[in-house]
């Protein structure tokens, strides 16, 4: 008996679009990538419920022509290679010619399109993956794809989808990746009905600006480097502008956003001594190398490359990142260690001042000054404490019912991280940081920090991108519930007036930059609820931090709050906050 059968075309395409469009922003790349490979200057991107109902591209590229209209929409029609040797020189972002295919089978297709020397362009209609109609249209030069309601004959995708919040960031992370390397391409972004990034063509640094915020301009020092096997050309962060996640870092090679964790630790390893601990550049770094050098065979939707020349672009970059660094921090250095310097008498007549001679110090640091005190703060003096303190493994948590006993004992700061106390169950050893982080969890929670707000003397602006303004836009009902009070100030930015206590107005943006990154990051893994994930991210921004030095009060006050709360031997993350050392083993 026969059993092999040919898939239909159809079925074949399903399966395909898998692959290649598996969320709203594979397609968005698609339809993206197709419209500069059409050489367009302008491009604009619609969306509408994060791409689930909506995505429409138009561009003013070349066009095609009737029969080709209907053509794209095969599998294997492409007009970017005609033989396999065509692989190894490939200057588009597409080359398969599965992408239109995939897309029309799984969702209803609208193409309109005119070539420039054409009189009238023309209009095809797709739904599950069948031409229902063509005819002539009037429309400008150009390609307008609109592809409506995805995954609609597939349902398990489609339930697999996750809040638009999250598929709208990774469109928007696909979005920046694309118009990154183009910077001499004008693009815009409209999400149900408001736009949310204008961006006109021009320099990198202004669509770095454009994507990310004005700020961005003073925040980065420009990188460039010629060799042999590679040219070198971006940005990357001045070191005191560094962040607390890796989130903006951006390589690309060849025109193409690509993930190498060499190359990103190259970049990490030219700070090295500039940052503090936990600190992060951002950088928007493109790399220009021979094709042949690197593997062509890129996958649609894979980010990874391989290099033969990888140990020596490791060297390259890092060294083109650390000579970055050093010049541009000798303004610094002369305006904070010779003030002495501008006391300069004024020069004889007829004096011509020599050329000025510049010489840097490459292992310039910002961070260390003469004294230590930006030094890691330190125990002043442990001979007090045992030389190594090791911890015995979690014996018995002590239930909230043996909290230490009635007059405060008396606490003592281990390695300036634990707190340590007597309990009638033995000693307590107690992680500052986890510990207040339940404490400032609870409270939060509870929205109790909103009776204890304070005004700040100086209002803080913060401003976001277009993006993650409109998100924090969404989540200003939650934080005035915690005890901030912010107003919109229109565009992207907002003014903070009123925090909850221990919030340090330094570190306002930072801290609402990581609780954005942190909220989207836990709608798209768990199932947490928003005030959950919201006030497990702030109450870790809040809280004091190992190696932070306590007083006595401070430490009484903060084993108090912790022994009243529900579930004080738990951090919000789950982790230990109290280890109990036995009385057995301390005699031991
Ligand atoms: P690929 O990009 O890999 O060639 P696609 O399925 O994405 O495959 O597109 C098929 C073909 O359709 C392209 O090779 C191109 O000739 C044509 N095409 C697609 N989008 C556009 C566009 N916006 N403007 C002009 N031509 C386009
Ligand atoms: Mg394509």
């Amino acid at each position: 008996m026969d059993i092999i059968n040919i898939l239909p075309d159809s079925v074949a395409n399903q399966i395909a679009a898998g692959e290649v469009v598996d969320r709203p922003a594979g397609a968005v790349k698609e339809l993206l990538e197709n419209a500069m490979d059409a050489g367009a200057t302008q491009i604009d991107l619609v969306l509408k419920d994060a791409g689930r109902t909506l995505i429409q591209v138009t561009d003013n590229g070349c066009g095609m022509s009737d029969s080709d209209a209907r053509l794209c929409f095969e599998r294997h029609a492409t007009s970017k290679i005609h033989k396999a040797d065509d692989l190894f020189a490939i200057h588009t972002m597409g080359f398969r010619g599965e992408a239109l295919a995939s897309i029309a089978a799984i969702a209803q297709v609208e193409l309109k399109t005119r070539q420039t020397d054409a009189d009238c362009g023309t209009l095809v209609l797709i739904e599950g993956a069948h031409i229902v109609d063509q005819h002539p249209t009037a429309c400008p030069t150009g390609t307008t794809m609109t592809v409506k309601n995805l995954f609609f004959n597939v349902p398990a995708r489609r339930n697999f989808l996750k809040k638009d919040a999250v598929e709208l960031s990774h469109i928007e992370e696909t979005f920046r990746r694309i118009t990154l390397i183009h910077p001499d391409i004008a693009f815009s972004f409209t999400h149900n009905g408001k736009k949310m990034y204008d961006l006109a063509a021009g320099g990198l640094l202004q669509r770095i600006c454009g994507l990310f915020g004005q700020q961005y301009k003073e925040r980065m020092y420009s990188v460039e480097e010629q060799t042999d096997i590679v040219k070198i050309k971006g940005f990357a962060s001045r070191p005191e502008f560094s962040r607390k996640t890796r989130g903006e870092q951006y390589l690309f090679v060849n025109g193409r956003y690509i993930k190498h964790p060499m190359l990103s630790a190259a970049v990490e390893k030219a700070y090295t001594d500039l940052l503090p601990e936990r600190s992060y550049p951002s950088y928007f770094i493109g790399l220009q190398v021979d094709p042949s050098r690197i593997d062509v065979n890129i996958h649609p939707t894979k980010t990874e490359v391989k290099f033969v020349d990888d140990h020596a672009l490791f060297a390259i970059l890092r060294s083109a990142v650390k000579k970055t660094l050093g010049q541009f921090s000798l303004a610094t250095e002369l305006s904070f260690d010779t003030p002495e310097e501008f006391n300069i008498a004024p020069a004889p007549k007829g004096y011509m001042p020599p050329e000025p001679k510049i010489s840097y110090n490459p292992d310039y640091n910002p961070f260390k000054t003469k004294g230590s005190s930006s030094a890691p703060r330190q125990i002043p003096d442990n001979r007090h404490c045992p030389e190594t303190l090791e911890l015995p493994e979690l014996t018995e948590v002590p239930n909230a019912a043996a909290p230490p006993s009635a007059s405060q004992p008396a606490c003592m700061q281990v390695q300036g991280r634990y707190i340590v106390t007597p309990l009638s169950s033995g000693l307590a050893l107690i992680d500052q940081q986890r510990a207040h982080e339940r404490v400032l969890y609870d409270r939060l929670m509870a929205a109790q920090t909103a009776a204890s707000a304070q005004m700040l003397l100086f209002p803080v602006q913060c401003s976001f991108s277009a993006a993650d303004a409109e998100l924090f836009g969404e989540l200003l009902p939650d934080l005035r519930g915690y005890g901030f009070e912010i107003a919109a100030m229109g565009g992207c930015t907002f003014v903070v007036t009123a925090t909850p206590t221990g919030v340090k107005e330094s570190d306002m943006q930072e801290l609402f930059n990581q609780m954005l990154m942190e909220y989207k990051g836990a709608s798209m893994q768990k199932h947490s609820s928003r005030s959950q994930s919201l006030c497990a991210s702030l109450a870790r921004q809040m809280a004091i931090k190992a190696g932070q030095q306590l007083t006595q009060e401070e430490m009484q006050q903060l084993v108090a709050d912790l022994f009243a709360c529900p579930m004080a031997e738990m951090s919000p993350s789950g982790k230990k906050t109290i280890t109990i050392v036995k009385p057995e083993e301390i005699l031991k």
